[in-house]
């Protein structure tokens, strides 16, 4: 099974990839159980070296692969840049793990207490298409770092970038089956790691739906699971604010990665006091968002993923006057689509439904309660962000809402050594930060007879 890819931007031919079957899986499932069991064998400081030696790899190769990006998936050049060195950064954080995975010594009568963390064995990494590399390293650093081997499996659409970098992990020395990329379709390879008995755990990143029916799947075998979901975060402005500030940034904590990003902010609540204001600030800031050739450094915005990608975030934006502004994009080949500010009501499709696209909706709100009552509206919980100058608010509201991710004057959300996953139907687990080691691991407790 074969599938074609075409560049985001200008519809040309990029390659053709040849997709695994239910075979070749299992054949990859059982290298990797043998390839992780001299891996777990080695010395930690050997392991953590192998681990350096893949993030200079990466080191060496981020242009190469930030090209890849652009020409796969449509970043931008400098997002796609940033990307790359994100692999690096993890690989090099987690690189310190295997020296550090330590246990307790608990005191007991009798004798000596001690846990070890032992590694799963075989780890299955699931990713989305739309940060293809950074969200494998998100999976596949943390669990080799605890001694595991990883099959990966990318999305159809956007495999380019970790196939190369399993090809960086071989060069680099990294031991053959340790580390595989398995291209080919969710419901077969992706599947596969759900019913493949070997493998011990899969962290699956995509859709709420999908990730629903893997985690049914895995209970089958009480397969360990850990899911990073949907999102439908708030952006929370109250009168207060640095609004000019805050308006500035909205179009980019929404719009970045054409609105295909998780921890898009694609609600905006407003205190209805200045909302007005807001909107006439809002609608220069997006329309001054650089949409454009993702290969031109000045590119803030690239197109959408794939055309029937495009056509469902066209099927959400209705023609009639929830539209407010929109800013601009080419014409022409490319699956290009506008930043789009909607203002719907708030049990409209567009403000309840990931929309996964450069859509956001703008709401007023009368105050706390109410803000923090429609940012909690609904079945998601990601990410968001608030923005106020009374700090105590700032607190207030974000211990309130229910997310996994927030910032406060900020739109930040991911940084390697900080935790991140989502509450609710955003996910199930945590990755990055360090305790994501751990989450690679089962605890064994030992007793040891002094007597
Ligand atoms: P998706 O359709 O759920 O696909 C995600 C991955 O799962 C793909 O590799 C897909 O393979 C595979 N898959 C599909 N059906 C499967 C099955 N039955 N068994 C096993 N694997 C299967 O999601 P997407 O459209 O790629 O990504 C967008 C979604 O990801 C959005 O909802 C977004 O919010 C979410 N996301 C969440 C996070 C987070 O950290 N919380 C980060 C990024 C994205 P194919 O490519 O072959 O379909």
């Amino acid at each position: 099974m074969t599938h074609t890819i075409v560049n985001p931007a200008d519809e040309e031919f990029v390659t053709v990839v040849e997709g695994a079957d239910v075979e070749q899986t299992d054949a990859a499932i059982a290298a990797a159980a043998v390839a992780q069991r001299d891996w777990v064998a080695a010395a930690p400081a050997d392991r953590a070296r192998a681990l350096r030696r893949f993030a200079e790899a990466v080191d060496g190769a981020v242009e190469e692969l930030a090209a890849i990006e652009v020409r796969n998936s449509g970043h931008p050049i400098g997002q796609a840049r940033w990307e790359a060195g994100h692999v690096r950064d993890v690989l090099d954080y987690y690189s310190a793990a295997p020296e550090r995975l330590f246990g307790r010594q608990i005191p007991v009568a009798g004798g000596l207490d001690v846990t070890f963390q032992e590694p799963l064995g075989v780890v299955g990494v699931i990713t989305p298409w739309n940060f293809p590399m950074t969200i494998a390293s998100w999976g596949f650093a943390p669990a080799l770092a605890a001694g595991n081997a990883v099959v990966l499996k990318p999305a159809e659409w956007t495999p380019l970038t970790s196939l190369r970098l399993a090809e960086l992990a071989l060069e680099s020395g990294l031991p053959e089956g340790l580390f595989q990329v398995i291209p080919g379709k969710g419901s077969v390879v992706g599947e596969r790691f759900v019913t493949n008995e070997t493998v011990r755990k899969v962290v699956f990143t995509g859709s709420t739906e999908v990730g629903q029916r893997i985690m049914a799947g895995c209970a089958a075998q009480v397969k360990r699971v850990t899911l990073e979901l949907g999102g439908k975060s708030a952006n929370i402005v109250f009168a207060d604010a640095d609004l000019e500030r805050a308006a500035a940034t909205a179009p980019y904590g929404v719009f970045e990665n054409a609105g295909q990003d998780c921890c898009a902010r694609s609600r905006i609540l407003v205190e209805r006091s200045v909302y007005e204001r807001f909107m006439e600030l809002l609608e220069p800031a997006v329309q001054g968002v650089k949409v454009g050739d993702p290969r031109d450094e000045g590119t803030e915005m690239g197109p959408l993923v794939a055309a029937a990608h495009r056509d469902r975030v066209r099927e959400f934006v209705p023609d009639d006057g929830d539209v407010a502004f929109r800013g601009s994009a080419p014409d022409g080949p490319g699956f290009w689509f506008p930043p789009t500010v909607l203002t719907p009501a708030r049990d409209a499709r567009t403000a309840t439904e990931e929309i996964f696209g450069p859509v956001v909706s703008v709401f007023p709100f009368d105050d706390e309660a109410d803000a923090v009552a429609f940012a909690n509206a609904g079945r998601f919980g990601l990410s968001g962000s608030i923005w106020t100058r009374d700090i105590g608010r700032g607190i207030r509201v974000a211990r309130g809402v229910e997310s996994g991710n927030l910032s406060v004057n900020s739109h930040s959300s991911v940084r390697y050594s900080t935790p991140f996953g989502g509450f609710k139907q955003s996910g199930l687990g945590r990755e990055l930060g360090p305790d994501a080691p751990a989450a690679f691991t089962e605890t064994k407790n030992v007793f040891i007879a002094v007597d």
